[in-house]
């Protein structure tokens, strides 16, 4: 019975989806496109400078977001 309740509880919860930047699965974030960013990588970009080493991460990791198809 504990366990039924259970998964009626996490099967109201919004499902997670898998962030393209962290790989991890969140609940909250943006949609962009087709992908998905969680909250925490949405804010740590917009706090990362371009200078930062971080910023080519998150730029390569969106790289796969923006061009999911390479058209030539
Ligand atoms: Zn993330």
């Amino acid at each position: 019975m504990e366990v039924e309740e259970m998964d009626y509880s996490s099967e109201k919860k919004q499902a997670g989806e898998n962030c393209v930047v962290c790989g991890q699965e969140k609940v909250a974030g943006i949609h962009l496109y087709t992908s998905f960013i969680c909250t925490e990588c949405e804010k740590t970009m917009i706090h990362t400078e371009t200078s930062d080493p971080n910023y080519k991460f998150f730029v390569h990791q969106l790289r796969k977001v923006t061009k999911p198809e390479i058209y030539s």
